[in-house]
């Protein structure tokens, strides 16, 4: 806090004095009364205006101290945490410019140290959120206590904390403060009577005198490198030239899939599905491909991620919805037998965060022709389980007439219970790990699965099928819808010919126990005589 300025000075007590005795002097002179015992009165009045000269300035000295006060600490908030005392986020960011160009006027070296408590959910959740807080103030003791006074600790949100350590000579130095901090948290804590060892993951990125990088972007490559750690689970990890080319291709994606929007660079690929009982072609899963520039055609792994964190994965759902419905349009007026064919479609989080998606579908249904019965929404379960409070529209898109899909069942968080809750799904996709391995655990599950669906009256859809040992196995298990590339791998439009696709295959032999090296053969066969087919 500085220094309070006393407003009050035994100059400022005697001018009020004698300024109040002038004015009665001067009245009084007004009025030509100027007798002694008015004259004892102009004495009184000077000492009474001092008085309140002084009375005056003692409150405007107390009313300014208290403004100061109260600014010194609305500044104080603004850039510390109130948790921990420790710098904030924007105090962060505006020490580590400055500090980025003092460290290129001196020549030395930065070090920028990203740390991500291990485990902290867990003990925030089972021991409460004031154990949590407690921890995360004993952190910032304990790290203020570790670094230098010159170094510069901010506590970034939740559990992570960033510490800049200036003034360096080389790049040694920086991984030294990694390790002490890491020493310092091997000394357990003692919280609420019980002791434990709570450990960090540290990311660190150095900056040279030359280097270009802003503070965000220093900040933004620790935290990629604190991954690094985590991941290995070895402490700390530094980010490096690996690591930054990887950033930059990511920029370089963001940038082209702009571009890539604007130009319909985005493509769709269907991949069948099989009913391996009936012998039929089930329906198609439409998958977005890039057919980019200079990389060539590129998968859903390698942009989506992208995609979503930059807000643009609601318009590319939308490209691919509207393609898909349409080829699949397309498809029903070349031949009657596409008609019982579906077409699947991802929808991703932020789509379905969009209260107005389900006018989306309503309307690119109404603009395509599709009958909504063939269209079937693919939703991770993940998603379904997080936005509950999207549901509406679930229901909604439901009562469209439009089918819904668990896809990737198995690998999120909900249990088989948890499902009969969700009376708007039609199908599960049991994830292609389940179908890899399916025995012990795995077993169990498909089973429950297939029972819990036959209750409820759901299609089951295994992902993955890449052999004949797997379709068998499903079959025993009462899995007959199948998509993998053991039928087809996903193909673009053109690849598939109605005239062969949809026609019913040969059902003589209509046994559940079909060879799948005959379905195989089938398709392989499909696949051979598969030419060019203009979308009409
Ligand atoms: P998904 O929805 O589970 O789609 C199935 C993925 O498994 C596809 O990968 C498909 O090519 C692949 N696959 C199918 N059979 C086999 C097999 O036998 N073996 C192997 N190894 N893989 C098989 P893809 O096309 O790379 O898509 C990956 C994921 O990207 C999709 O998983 C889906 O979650 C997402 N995705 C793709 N297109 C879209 C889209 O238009 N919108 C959204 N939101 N997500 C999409
Ligand atoms: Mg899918
Ligand atoms: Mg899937």
């Amino acid at each position: 806090m500085s220094e309070n300025r006393l407003l009050l000075s035994p100059g400022h007590v005697l001018g009020s004095g004698i300024a109040g005795a002038i004015i009665w002097v001067v009245a009084l002179f007004v009025l030509r009364d100027l007798t002694q015992e008015n004259l004892v009165l102009v004495g009184a009045s000077g000492v009474i205006g001092a008085i309140a000269a002084a009375i005056g300035a003692l409150y405007q000295n107390y009313t300014a101290r208290h403004t100061q006060e109260y600014l010194e600490l609305a500044e104080h908030q603004a850039h510390h945490d109130a948790l921990t005392g420790l710098l904030n986020r924007n105090a962060l960011f505006s020490e580590l410019e400055s500090s980025l160009k003092r460290s290129k006027e001196d020549d030395t070296v930065l070090g920028v140290l990203f740390l991500d408590l291990d485990r902290f959910k867990v003990i925030n959740d089972s021991m409460g959120h004031e154990a949590g807080d407690e921890l995360l103030r004993i952190v910032a003791e304990r790290l203020l206590g570790t670094v230098r006074g010159s170094d510069v600790v901010a506590r970034f949100g939740g559990d992570e904390f960033v510490v800049v350590c200036r003034d360096l000579i080389n790049e040694k130095s920086v991984l030294a403060v990694a390790k002490q901090i890491l020493k310092a948290f091997e000394k357990p804590v003692s919280l609420y009577g019980g002791a434990m060892v709570v450990s960090t993951s540290i990311g660190v990125a150095i900056a040279r005198p030359d280097d270009p990088r802003r503070s965000e972007n220093l900040v933004r490559d620790a935290d990629a490198a604190m991954y690094k750690a985590k991941r290995s689970r070895s402490g700390f990890a530094v980010f490096d030239e690996v690591q930054r080319l990887q950033v930059i291709d990511r920029l370089d994606i963001e940038r082209d899939l702009v571009k890539a929007l604007d130009e319909e660079q985005l493509i769709v690929y269907y991949q069948p599905l099989i009913d391996v009982r009936s012998k039929r072609l089930y329906g198609f899963e439409a998958l977005v491909r890039w057919n980019h520039p200079t990389r060539g055609l590129i998968g859903p792994g390698q942009f989506l991620s992208v995609a979503e964190e930059t807000g643009m994965m609601a318009r590319i759902g939308e490209i691919v919805l509207r393609e898909a419905c349409a080829q699949a349009a397309v498809w029903n007026h070349l031949t009657t037998d596409a008609r019982g064919v579906r077409m699947s479609v991802n929808i991703a989080e932020q789509q379905l965060l969009d209260g107005n998606f389900p006018y989306l579908v309503a309307d690119i249904l109404d603009w395509s022709g599709l009958p909504p019965e063939q269209l079937t929404l693919e939703i991770t379960e993940d998603v379904i389980v997080e936005h509950l409070a999207g549901l509406s529209s679930l229901r909604q898109i439901r009562d469209l007439g439009v089918s819904l899909a668990i896809d990737d069942f198995g690998t999120g968080q909900s249990s088989l219970s948890y499902v009969k809750q969700f009376d708007m799904v039609s199908t599960i996709k049991i994830d292609k790990i389940f179908v890899d391995d399916m025995g012990g655990v795995n077993a169990a599950i498909i089973e429950a699965v297939v029972a819990m669906a036959k209750a409820l009256d759901l299609k089951v859809v295994a992902e993955g099928v890449e052999n004949d040992s797997q379709v068998r196995e499903l079959l025993d298990f009462g899995v007959h819808i199948m998509q993998g590339y053991l039928f087809n791998k996903p193909v673009s439009a053109d690849m598939i010919d109605p005239s062969s696709w949809f026609s019913p295959r040969d059902s003589s032999s209509d046994a559940p126990g079909l060879s799948s090296q005959e379905i195989n053969r089938a398709f392989a066969r499909t696949m051979e005589h598969a030419r060019p087919a203009r979308r009409g």
